[in-house]
Parts: C-alpha cells; sequence; structure tokens
C-alpha cells in the first residue's frame, strides 16, 4: 500500500519512517525544499534518538522517499496523512491554516478514492472542515459515498470483538468492505470527482522517544464514520494490533478531542504537583517525597509528578491553550484549564523569582544555565521553560552563559546574544549561580568539587531537582531545588 504524509515534522517524519519499518511504502512531503533535500542527502532535521538508523535502513530498502512534489506524492499514494503544524493564534486558539491549505492541495491532485487522515492536534470538527474542503475544491460534484457507516461508539480492542477479525485471530474482510473497493476501482470514472473518506487518527508520541513511542504506543485512537477507511487503517497498523496494542474506534469528533483531553490532563497533573512544590518551599516539607507516595497510590500513578519549571514544548502549551478556548466558543468556561495555564505560566516567574532571592539585583550578574531543550533528548526549544526563563532573566539585565547537548543551533538563531559555551564546565566558569534547567542525564553525574572551585559563588539551583540536597550542601553549595531544599 502507498501512503504519502503530508508535513514532515516530528510528527510526519517519525510516522512516515516507522510506517515504512512496517513494510509500507511510504512518501514524505514538505514544502520546506531545504529539509527535503538534507533528507534526500542523507542528512536528518531533527533529533530524535533511532530516528538516524531507520530513515538510512528504509530508503536502501526502497520504502521511503522523500519530495517536495504534494500533487505526485497524493496521486500516488491510497492513504494520505496530515501532520502540518496547528500553532497558536493570538487568542489562543489553534490555527488551522496549515490544514485548510493541505487539504485544498489534496483536493486538486485526486485521481481516485483515498483516506485521508489527520494526524495534526485539531479542534474538534477539523474532520467535518477538511471533508468540506476538499469537497468544494474537487472540480466536480462527488460521487455519493457508498462507504457503510459504523456507530459512532468506542470499542476497545483486544478485549471487545472486532468486527474484522475471524475465527482463530485471522484477519477477514467483511463482504460489504469487499464489495465497496471492488466496486470503487471499476466504477469511478477518472474524470469525475472521487470520492473519499476523512479519518481523524491523532498521534501521542513524545519528542525525545518518539520512535520508540510510535512502535510501542498505549493505544491507536480512529476516529471515522467509514467502515473502508477504519479497515485500511486497522491494515497500516497491523503491526501493533498483533502486539495487542488497544485500538479505540470511534468518531472524528471524539478522536479529535481525546488528543486534547489527554494533553491537557497531563498538564494539569504537572502543574498540581509544581503547585504542591511551591508549597513545599515555603513550609519545608520535602515534594519528592510526597510525589513518591502520591505515585505509590495505584489511582494516581508515578508519572508526571517531577516539579520543575513548568510544562513547556510544542504540544502541552498550545493545546490547553486551544482546548480552553474552543470549550469559550461553545459556551463553556473551563474553569480548571484556566487555573492550569495561569499556574504555569507562573512557574516560570517564580522560578525566576529564586533566582533572584539567592543574587538580589540581577543587572550584570552572570547566570550560567544548563539545558535549552524543552526537554531531554530533543534539541526541539519550541516554548521550553528554559528559554522562557533566560528571556525573564535577559529583561533582568542579566548575562547568560548556557550549554545544552543538541539545542544550541536552535537557541542561537532566536537567542544569538547568549555566550554559548562547550560544555557544563565551561558554562560554569566564572558565574555567579548554576541554574540546571532541562533534566539531561549528563548534568545528573556533575564533577561538583570542579564545579565549586569554578563559580565565582558556590550556588546551585537545581529547576529540575537531579540532587540531593544534603549531598550539594555537604559539598559547601548554596543549594535549592523545586519544593526541597
Ligand atoms: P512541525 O512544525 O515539526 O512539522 C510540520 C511540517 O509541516 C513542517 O515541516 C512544515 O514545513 C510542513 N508543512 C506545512 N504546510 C505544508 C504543506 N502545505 N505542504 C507540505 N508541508 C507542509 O510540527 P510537528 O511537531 O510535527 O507537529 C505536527 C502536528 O502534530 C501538530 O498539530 C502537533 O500539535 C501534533 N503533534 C505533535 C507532537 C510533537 O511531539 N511534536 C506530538 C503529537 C502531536
Amino acid at each position: 500500500m502507498n501512503i504519502c504524509i503530508i508535513g514532515t515534522g516530528y510528527v510526519g517524519l517519525v510516522t512516515g519512517t516507522c510506517l515504512a519499518d512496517f513494510g509500507l511504502s511510504v512518501t514524505c512531503v514538505d514544502q520546506d525544499e531545504q529539509k527535503i533535500s538534507l533528507l534526500n542527502s542523507g542528512g536528518v532535521p531533527i533529533y530524535e534518538p533511532n530516528l538516524e538508523v531507520l530513515i538510512k535502513k528504509n530508503i536502501s530498502a526502497g520504502r521511503l522517499t522523500f519530495t517536495t512534489d504534494l500533487e505526485k506524492a497524493v496521486k500516488q499514494s491510497k492513504v494520505i496523512f496530515i501532520a502540518v503544524g496547528t500553532p497558536s493564534n493570538d487568542d489562543g486558539s489553534a490555527n488551522l491554516k496549515q490544514i485548510e491549505t493541505v487539504a485544498q492541495q489534496i483536493a486538486a491532485s485526486m485521481n481516485e478514492y483515498k483516506v485521508i487522515v489527520n494526524k495534526s492536534t485539531v479542534p474538534i470538527g477539523t474532520a467535518t472542515k477538511i471533508k468540506e474542503i476538499i469537497n468544494k475544491y474537487q472540480s466536480k460534484s462527488i460521487i455519493p459515498a457508498s462507504s457503510s457507516v459504523i456507530p459512532a461508539k468506542a470499542g476497545i480492542h483486544p478485549s471487545s470483538p472486532s468486527p474484522l477479525r475471524g475465527e482463530g485471530g485471522v484477519r477477514v474482510k467483511p463482504p460489504s468492505v469487499i464489495a465497496r473497493s471492488e466496486a470503487t476501482k471499476q466504477s469511478q470514472p477518472t474524470s469525475k470527482p472521487f470520492d473519499f473518506d476523512v479519518v481523524s487518527n491523532p498521534e501521542f508520541l513524545r519528542e525525545g522517544s518518539a520512535v520508540y513511542d510510535f512502535t510501542h504506543p498505549d493505544k491507536i485512537v480512529i476516529g471515522t464514520e467509514s467502515a473502508h477507511a477504519l479497515k485500511i487503517m486497522q491494515e497500516i497498523y497491523r503491526p501493533l494490533y498483533l502486539i495487542d496494542t488497544p485500538f479505540v474506534i470511534t468518531n472524528p469528533e471524539t478522536a479529535e478531542l481525546i488528543k486534547y483531553a489527554c494533553n491537557a490532563f497531563l498538564a494539569t497533573k504537572i502543574t498540581f504537583i509544581n503547585e504542591i512544590a511551591n508549597l513545599c518551599d515555603k513550609v519545608g516539607a520535602d515534594v519528592h517525597q510526597i510525589a513518591k507516595a502520591m505515585g505509590l497510590d495505584g489511582r494516581i500513578s508515578p508519572k508526571f509528578l517531577h516539579p520543575g519549571l513548568g510544562y513547556g514544548g510544542s504540544c502541552f502549551p498550545k493545546d490547553t491553550e486551544a482546548l480552553y478556548h474552543f470549550a469559550s466558543t461553545c459556551g463553556y468556561d473551563f474553569k480548571l484549564l484556566k487555573g492550569v495555564i495561569s499556574a504555569n505560566k507562573r512557574q516560570r516567574e517564580l522560578m525566576t523569582e529564586k533566582i533572584k532571592y539567592h543574587l538580589g539585583d540581577l543587572k550584570g550578574k552572570t547566570i550560567a544555565i544548563l539545558g535549552l531543550a524543552f526537554k531531554q533528548n530533543t534539541d526541539d526549544i519550541r516554548k521550553s521553560p528554559a528559554v522562557d526563563i533566560i528571556r525573564l532573566l535577559l529583561k533582568e539585565g542579566a548575562n547568560i552563559r548556557c550549554f545544552d547537548p543538541l539545542a544550541i543551533n536552535n537557541t542561537r538563531k532566536i537567542l544569538p546574544s547568549l555566550t554559548y559555551c562547550q560544555d557544563e564546565y565551561e558554562t560554569a566558569q566564572g558565574s555567579d549561580v548554576l541554574v540546571i534547567a532541562t533534566e539531561w542525564n549528563q548534568f545528573r553525574n556533575l564533577d561538583l568539587l570542579k564545579i565549586k572551585k569554578i563559580l565565582k559563588t558556590p550556588i546551585l539551583l537545581d529547576l529540575r531537582n537531579l540532587y540531593e540536597p544534603a549531598t550539594l550542601k555537604s559539598l559547601g553549595f548554596t543549594y535549592e531545588g523545586v519544593g526541597r531544599k
């Protein structure tokens, strides 16, 4: 089956590469010529563990190609994934311009029945919008869809019986699907507009472990009202189905909201533990002990209970804003989410106050920052808390020395005036304070005696809680974490 992915960013490139590795023939499309020529010359525009190896393997196997020619890629593909950006508008709502443009481009390139799969994170109703745009931009009237409609209720594999599994787990085609696909092949003249289905298939991968997440997901969500499209989606994800990945099959609107609900909930969990940590700072309690005890409660789970500078990255900030805005447009004031968004913003300010508490007036002070990426194992600095804090410190007149194992090039593009260093020690040299802003593993085992010697004053502000306060104090540091001293 030929697949085309439109948008070769973090999601599109990982999706395309992993689907090629599942044995499918994949063309990744992007409008960014530089990105495509880099990929075509053996380079990889982003860092993700294991991604480069998989790209090389699948290019050599002839299953993965890269192009800027969207029309050709769409024409030769049965399934088209959309993985373009959905950034925030000024009011917080999701900006759907890239999605709308792609829908128009797909419409102009249709040559047979297609399944159009939206992987971008989008507000409820976007699948319908994509459908409307494609209908509008296809030159003539659409042949009435003959696809059988499935009920819009969630079915969860593997406990619920799948209509596509026969006895002994053998996958079978339902007769209606076979009849329809044959009919589609034989009866659609190429001069007429073409039938298509739109599927919502949100992506849950995390940057920094994107390849692993894509190939070992907690779940696959498929939102569609077409049994034919569902069958094709299940074929695509067959390798995951075979390893018993749960499938949540639902309607497009529910699938779209599932993605926002997951991200908003995780953002809430992070913010909750940050609020507890801030309270710990006031009363001398230890947030690690609290998070550990909370995590031992099976109803809570230990994940996303790590206090720090607040959530960042390309998803949580924009998705919480977009969900809040979407709820407002539906006449619903999502008070909890409003609180989360504002507490997360305040967290950056509180961390800056921590630095000020130890250094006093920041004008002319030199602050060493370890970590620029929004989290470890990525070069992505979109809405990075580290970058936000640097901006606040610059406003106060501080000088910044900084280091990150992967994100220096990206940061230099937006903050060229910082002093970028080769490693942790060059960063600390002569600085008034050392601030750990990203939880890179290599920052967990610093030569602390060396750091102490080269800092102007031995102050370590550990905004990711990588160190034990007692150890640092015994070495003569002034140390403070988040919610533990
Ligand atoms: P990205 O900015 O890294 O990539 C988007 C790509 O789409 C860019 O390379 C851009 O050039 C390309 N593009 C835009 N319009 C195009 C067009 N008309 N034709 C061809 N290419 C076009 O974005 P991303 O981080 O991959 O995110 C994509 C979507 O997936 C967003 O909605 C995001 O919220 C969602 N998502 C992201 C993550 C993540 O961790 N990054 C995880 C899950 C979901």
